[in-house]
């Protein structure tokens, strides 16, 4: 069995390493130092992260493709990409702990009025702020997918008032449920500190603009650790700037790495991470990549197959 990894990462070995471990009988091929002489044909399955486009079209045989990241945005864009066999996501323990990490401690910082601490020691002044109860602090998830779910049960946990949006209703206890273009208004408008957690797709690009940031009430704050896409930047800015919006966490961006001299970089009410809010770990993704493997060989169905047409 072969599985070709094709990444703009250079994490191969460790990889190699991991994934082998699981399925010693793998033959674990990288893209392009071993394309020299291969039978391309003889490829089952390529585990990929952003592929010059047209290179997975060149392997006529492949069972199915397995992404590196838990969105496929950065797969999807190439448009010679194969779409008549499973393109699977990730899903993966370690990548949802971290990102529930981020999430929870962004929330926190935000409820806590921890960057007004921050200014107040600069300034050298001592002075309480309000504790306000979670249960009244209203937190929205865009997106309750893998990620924002567990993100989601762990605020629960800490009592916030949470409410989420999808495509389609949810039914988690204790979380609001708003879904579809119709219910985002009334998300917004209840929403003081907004997390996305959607993946980048047509219908998403642009998501978080001068009008859905006008909805949420003045002083919300925004964490987004989806994609930079979901952003219209200027529009961002130009919140923060009239004090609409009171703080962003920004853990992605439309160009990365965000390029020297942006805005954001020195922004008061910015906090910045560079694409690091949850990072594939592959010594636990590689168990998960290899049980999606190891099913596809007993004739079962893979876990987590993209919907192409949702485009996530
Ligand atoms: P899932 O596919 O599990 O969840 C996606 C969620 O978004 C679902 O609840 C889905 O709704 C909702 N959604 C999708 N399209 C729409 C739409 N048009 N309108 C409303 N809701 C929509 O994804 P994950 O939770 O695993 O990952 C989410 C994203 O997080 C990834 O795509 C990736 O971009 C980002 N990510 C960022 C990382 C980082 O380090 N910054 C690391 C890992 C991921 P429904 O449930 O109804 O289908």
């Amino acid at each position: 069995m072969k599985l070709i990894f094709v990444s703009a990462e250079d994490r191969a070995e460790d990889w190699r390493h991991h994934l082998t471990e699981q399925l010693p009988d793998l033959e674990f091929l990288v893209w392009p130092d071993d394309a020299d002489g291969l039978d391309f044909a003889s490829v089952d399955y390529a585990l990929a992260w952003k592929p010059p486009v047209g290179v997975l079209k060149q392997f006529p045989n492949l069972k199915a493709i397995l992404s590196l990241g838990a969105g496929v945005d950065g797969l999807l864009i190439d448009p010679e990409l194969p779409t008549d066999i499973p393109l699977c996501r990730l899903v993966d323990r370690s990548l949802t702990q971290g990102m529930t990490e981020y999430v929870l401690y962004h929330v926190i910082h935000y409820h806590r009025h921890m960057a007004e601490y921050a200014a107040q020691q600069k300034a050298g002044q001592w002075k309480a702020l309000p504790q306000e109860d979670p249960r009244r602090r209203r937190v929205g998830l865009l997106g309750l997918g893998e990620l924002a779910g567990d993100a989601a049960d762990k605020l629960r946990a800490l009592e916030f008032d949470l409410a989420s949006w999808s495509r389609l209703p949810k039914d988690m206890a204790g979380v609001t449920s708003f879904h579809g273009p119709d219910g985002l208004d009334a998300f917004l408008a209840r929403t003081q500190i907004l997390v996305c957690l959607l993946p980048l797709t047509e219908a998403t690009r642009g998501i978080i603009n001068a009008g859905t940031l006008a909805k949420l009430p003045a002083g919300a704050f925004l964490i987004n650790c989806a994609r930079g896409g979901h952003v219209v930047d200027d529009d961002l800015l130009a919140a923060l700037d009239a004090g609409h919006i009171a703080g962003a966490t920004l853990d992605v961006f439309n160009e990365e790495p965000l390029p020297a001299g942006h805005p954001y970089w020195t922004h008061p009410k910015v906090i910045l991470t560079p694409h690091t809010a949850s990072l594939t770990l592959s010594h636990t993704a590689a168990e998960y990549v290899a049980g999606n493997i190891r099913r596809i060989e007993a004739g079962e169905a893979p876990l987590n197959v993209v919907d192409l047409g949702a485009g996530y």
